[in-house]
């Protein structure tokens, strides 16, 4: 079985999840997401808290990744800036030749 991190939107089987709320002693009171169709081996089960905490860890990987892209699209802008300033040079010289 696959072990997904994050929050899980999905079971394996394709059903979607529920939270419900251990009432164990080992666990009183801590939400949990759960296969919305049926319980057991090869169904979802995963601590609420647990996922919660490995989806921030996700969504800070995507955050640096994003800031990445940001600093080299920001690049791109100032070469293709750089780039029409040429041409509208070049376009000029060539005007006032003719
Ligand atoms: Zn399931």
């Amino acid at each position: 079985m696959e072990n997904v991190a994050g929050i899980l939107r999905h079971c394996h089987c394709g059903s979607p999840t529920i939270v419900l709320t251990s009432r164990t002693q080992d666990n009183p009171g801590r939400r949990f997401f759960r296969c919305g169709t049926t319980s057991g081996p090869g169904h979802v089960f995963k601590w609420v808290d647990e996922a919660n905490s490995e989806e921030l860890g996700l969504l800070a990987d995507k955050q640096a990744m994003l800031e990445q892209d940001l600093i080299q699209l920001k690049q791109d802008l100032l070469d293709l800036k750089k780039d029409i300033s040429e041409i509208v040079d070049v376009l000029q010289s060539i005007k006032s030749t003719v």
